[in-house]
């Protein structure tokens, strides 16, 4: 007989009904009271007032433009660090006025953030600090103000927007792939991002896989299948939110258990994020998971998507219907040759560049991730989106550098 262990923890609600409140006084009053305006940055404030996520034009392409310079310009007059790296390579960022000088402004690798703190704000404008969860590597802090803090949480609303996710009259049953909450882990990038997703449909229930113990965290993959046999029987819609291994690793153990295939509420969804290896350098392959969830849970492939962020650059890159990422307005993305760093062409693998002017505190507008990604036309896809799309191959990593989906896996397949 399995455990039922539902967390009806009242500290948790409250965490969930702050950020909720949070988001909305947030985005409501100071996102209309024009955010970034009050900073001398208009073009980087019309940008994300732009709010379907796919709008590709010529005046979009211009704005995004306008917006990088202004970003560039903030950090250079306020980063003493950002300042010298541009003027070690002649670059003024005055000159940005085109597709061609953007494409000539320096990038800042995400892991140079897991050894320094650059921001360009007072401490005094800080609002949270974020780390990656890396349990045994080193951690990237990003520092937030408000503003920094406020855009990608407006992505992300677009993004669940758009993809008809808002149901404020629907409760739902949550099962969230993510550590619960403490004091101390909701700085936590992933599972702050966790609890937010919430907000979008009312909680009936919640479970948590990565459960508190009394010293720390331990992943709990009964409870979670009991939960959803619970919720199946429910029959309320279900959402799933988290990281990939933890779902993964919960399928396996009920197919190793002969537990049989449920049926969830066809509105029931899953969305994950926060990578993609469930130990060491073993790759999940998605498709052939999202059939199993389909087999295993009854939600359809359309309502199974990823979610692509990290910590260093926020943007919350979501799949579109045949699960690939287009890039949206808020960005844009270059894959660049491993010696040379120049742009490559569609289908050459190299290193994943994410640009995105969101952050005054830290100089992440331009940022080269470890990630080898190759990029493809958008009209390839075939969804109907007409942006490039680019897909990630792996991560030229070494043991140091380790993702968030590595660390909590450590927690399936202790070393
Ligand atoms: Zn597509």
């Amino acid at each position: 007989m399995l455990n039922k262990q539902y967390l009806s923890n009242n500290i948790v609600y409250f965490i969930i009904n702050n950020y909720h409140k949070y988001l909305t006084i947030k985005i409501i009053f100071i996102f209309m009271k024009q955010l970034y305006t009050s900073k001398k940055l208009a073009a980087v404030q019309q940008l994300y007032t732009l709010e379907a996520p796919y709008q590709s034009s010529r005046s979009n392409n211009d704005l995004f433009i306008s917006a990088m310079a202004e970003i560039t310009t903030w950090h250079y007059e306020r980063n003493p660090f950002y300042r010298s790296l541009l003027n070690s390579r002649g670059y003024n960022p005055k000159n940005i006025n085109n597709q061609s000088s953007l494409a000539e402004l320096p990038v800042i690798h995400a892991n140079f953030f897991k050894k320094h703190s650059i921001w360009s704000i007072k401490d005094e404008s800080i609002k949270h600090i974020f780390t990656s969860s890396g349990t045994l590597g080193q951690k990237s802090q990003m520092a937030y103000d408000h503003a920094s803090i406020t855009a990608p949480f407006l992505m992300l609303n677009r993004y669940v927007s758009n993809l008809g996710w808002h149901t404020p009259n629907q409760a739902c049953n949550y099962l969230l792939l993510s550590y619960q909450p403490t004091s101390e882990n909701q700085t936590i990038g992933t599972s702050y991002t966790d609890h937010i997703l919430c907000k979008y449909a009312p909680i009936n229930k919640l479970t948590y896989a990565l459960k508190l113990t009394g010293d720390g965290h331990a992943f709990d993959p009964f409870g979670s299948i009991q939960a959803l046999l619970d919720y199946a029987q429910e029959g309320l819609p279900v959402r799933i939110f988290g990281f990939p291994a933890f779902l993964f690793f919960i399928l396996d153990s009920m197919k190793k258990r002969g537990i049989a295939p449920i049926k969830l509420h066809p509105d029931s969804l899953v969305y994950l994020g926060g990578g993609w290896k469930n130990h060491a350098d073993k790759q999940i392959h998605k498709i052939s998971f999202y059939q199993e969830i389909t087999k295993q849970l009854g939600i359809s492939d359309l309502r199974i998507r990823d979610m692509f962020g990290s910590v260093e650059h926020c943007v919350p890159y979501t799949e579109c219907s045949n699960h690939h990422f287009h890039i949206p307005v808020w960005a844009q993305v270059n894959i660049l040759d491993l010696k040379t760093l120049k742009p490559l062409a569609y289908g050459q693998e190299g290193f994943l560049n994410l640009q995105s002017p969101y952050s005054t505190s830290a100089p992440v507008h331009n940022i080269l991730m470890s990630d080898l990604a190759v990029m493809h036309a958008g009209q390839s896809c075939g969804c109907g989106i007409s942006s490039d799309y680019f897909e990630i191959i792996g991560r030229a990593s070494t043991k140091k550098n380790r993702s968030c989906a590595v660390a909590a896996s450590e927690f399936i397949y202790p070393n």
